[in-house]
């Protein structure tokens, strides 16, 4: 692979609904350029910063190169090893430990080269279906959540940005974020141009709130609270559609009773939105049409009832008739699909999975079972799981416990210099072929360059585990990378694609979706309308109606939410500072605080804080700003040890974790805490 080329590839990192294209100038092993893919569909030759910096991980001397060993967890414990010796040694504690005991989890890092097509996820949950050991979805760290309120009421499916721009006339952005989905942003102009109304609804005033024609900020945790009481207006002031609540919902009565005590002053009192500035959302949003909500994000889910404010947000569109429309319904989210957009997921061989005591997807659950001895194991391929669980000064006693911590990755992580006692060294997205899908597009991502040094890609490392645990041959039966991909492309969505028709395109195939989610009126519950009121919620021992519930009191002041920033993306690359440019532009934690709230605690701008409560301490600098309103502070997401602060609780049952095909299990990640100067 030597000479000067051009090699079209997607940016490693996977915001999203954005995913964008990249452009990479290769010669003799190095990157000379990375730019944004002015052909890309999706995000045409769109390239934010923390994408700029992806060229930063070719060649860089923070990246791992060889299998590492230690026999104890010291600093200075590290010695490099062969595969054979790392490989044999997983394999005997796997064996000792017994399967059960044996646990896989992977994070964003393994969607670097196939987010949309999970094929490297859907490899190691083939691998713990064929060993029978533990393995946890990725989702439980982030959308899951979300999406399980937005599921009980029945509306998964979203509409493309696409869409939004073409022909929605208002839109709401609830807590989604531009420095999430950048890509969104052109449509938004795009819409708004047109002459679109946009309201944007968060808990402090982020990125998007300067593109928007109002901003409402509210209490975090409280918006289920503004749900229902827009719903009071809607249904009270009778600006609901009867016709599609009739044909396509069922339990309206139940709700209209319901929601008649969450009037615009109840939900005032509780989010610290005026009432009439509710009852003026409500009316423009039922009398606007077609009107898209596009639902966050950290703000909203990262908290104990976060479901319930997507399951409330979820009924508006379904009182005023607003799905199956274009320009309507719910926009695009975080790992939500369009209609049609779907994989073949036989490659999962569950039906290989023998029976086991295996611990629910649920992050409390897990983090459970490493402090109890009942995982002993652990197998981490693309995450550190000590910057993305919550409760970490739990996770962490779970982990000093455990006989044996593997850790797969690009650079060193937190939780590989505590507690791995084997690190492996992985390729990067330009070192092996993957897939990514968007809502409407596959890109074919070729490799690029040689793998560095003995970096491997976890496919690699699976298949060679896979005989010394006597796994059956055909857990890998195919001859080449492209297999798997193959596999799992398999599937009218894509039109059968394959590498190879894919390749022959130019790395680039459209989907067979709809731009319009729920066309046909069928919504993912098991009436196949839109529930209101919900059954299947009731016998989960949840509400079967959409509820407010108050987040757990607590003797510290201020409540704290998490969420992400333009320059960095979660705790990839060592939380940025393995990469000069998002080390130099994001160089330490900040604690977004209110002038009041800072000024009570005699802090001033730059000063350095402790962030405490009942769990742990956090050390940063304060940011005092006007654009967080008293009570609430915010930091961005990832930095190391910032989740010794949040709350390790579940927030579901474990019997209503995995109802949908994508864990729900997120813990509550809630966190009251108190701040003072160091
Ligand atoms: S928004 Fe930035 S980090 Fe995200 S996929 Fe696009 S270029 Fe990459």
């Amino acid at each position: 692979m030597t000479g000067r080329r051009t090699v079209r590839t997607m940016c490693p990192m996977s915001c999203h609904p954005t995913l964008c294209g990249m452009l990479v100038e290769v010669e003799d092993g190095r990157v000379l350029s990375v730019g944004g893919d002015k052909d890309n569909p999706d995000s045409r030759g769109f390239l934010c910063v923390r994408g700029q910096a992806a060229g930063e991980i070719i060649g860089n001397p923070k990246r791992l190169l060889r299998p590492l060993i230690r026999a104890r967890r010291s600093a200075d414990g590290w010695r490099e090893a062969g595969w054979d010796e790392a490989l044999d040694l997983i394999a005997a504690r796997m064996k000792a430990a017994g399967r059960e005991a044996v646990g896989l989890w992977s994070g964003h890092g393994l969607f670097a080269n196939n987010y949309g097509t999970r094929v490297g996820a859907h490899l190691l949950r083939r691998f713990a279906n064929f060993f029978g050991c533990q393995w946890w979805s990725p989702t439980i760290i982030c959308w899951g959540l979300g999406a399980f309120g937005i599921g009980l009421t029945g509306a998964l499916e979203v509409n493309t940005k696409e869409d939004m721009g073409e022909h929605s006339r208002l839109i709401v952005l609830w807590g989604a974020n531009l420095a999430s989905q950048p890509n969104t942003g052109r449509y938004l102009s795009a819409a708004r141009r047109r002459g679109a109304h946009v309201v944007t609804i968060d808990v402090r005033e982020t990125e998007t709130a300067g593109q928007s024609d109002e901003f409402i900020v509210l209490k975090p945790g409280t918006d289920a609270a503004l749900a229902l009481g827009l719903m009071h207006v809607i249904i009270g002031e009778r600006r609901h559609d009867h016709d599609f609540v009739a044909k396509h919902t069922i339990g309206f009565e139940a709700l209209a009773d319901h929601v008649k005590a969450a009037s615009p002053e109840w939900a005032a009192a509780i989010t610290g939105i005026p009432a009439e500035r509710i009852a003026a959302l409500a009316r423009r949003y039922a009398d606007t049409r077609p009107a898209m909500i596009l639902i966050g994000g950290s703000s909203m889910h990262k908290g104990a009832n976060g479901w319930q404010g997507g399951r409330a947000i979820a009924c508006l569109p379904a009182l005023t008739g607003d799905l199956g429309v274009p320009g309507g319904g719910l926009g695009p989210r975080h790992g939500a699909r369009t209609h049609g957009q779907d994989l073949n997921n036989d490659i999962l061989a569950l039906d290989r999975r023998p029976l086991g005591r295996y611990v629910p997807d649920q992050m409390s659950r897990i983090t459970e079972a490493l402090v109890d001895g009942r995982v002993r194991v652990l197998l981490l391929a693309g995450t550190d799981m000590m910057s993305s669980f919550a409760e970490t000064g739990r996770v962490g006693e779970g982990l000093e416990r455990s006989d044996l911590v593997v850790v797969h990755d690009l650079f060193m992580n937190d939780t590989a210099r505590r507690f791995a006692d084997v690190v492996l060294p992985s390729t990067s997205w330009l070192e092996e072929v993957g897939c990514k899908s968007t809502n409407t597009h596959l890109y074919l991502t070729e490799q690029a360059l040689e793998p560095p040094g003995e970096t491997r890609s976890l496919a690699w490392i699976l298949r060679q585990l896979a005989p010394r645990l006597g796994l059956a041959a055909d857990f890998y039966p195919w001859v080449d990378d492209d297999g798997p991909i193959d596999a799992v492309l398999d599937h009218p969505s894509t039109g059968h694609a394959t590498v190879a028709a894919l390749r022959a395109a130019g790395g680039i195939g459209a989907l067979r979706i709809s731009h319009v989610a729920h066309p046909d009126r069928r919504f993912d519950t098991p009436s196949g309308k839109v529930e209101f009121y919900s059954e299947r919620a009731l016998t989960l021992g949840l509400p079967p109606l959409p509820v407010f519930e108050p987040l757990p009191a607590s003797s510290y002041p201020l409540a704290f939410r998490q969420g992400r920033t333009l320059t960095q993306f979660h705790g990839f690359y060592d939380h940025g500072r393995a990469l000069p440019s998002l080390a130099a532009a994001d160089p330490e934690p900040r604690l977004w605080i209110a002038q009041n709230d800072a000024a009570a605690r005699g802090l001033a701008d730059g000063a350095r804080i402790r962030i405490f409560n009942e769990r742990g301490e956090f050390e940063a600098r304060a940011l005092v700003t006007r654009r967080i309103p008293a009570g609430t502070v915010w930091m961005r997401d990832g930095w190391e040890g910032l989740n010794e602060l949040t709350s390790g609780r579940p927030c579901i049952p474990d019997a209503a974790v995995g109802l949908f095909p994508f864990g729900a299990g997120q813990a509550a990640f809630d966190a009251m805490v108190e701040v003072e100067a160091v």
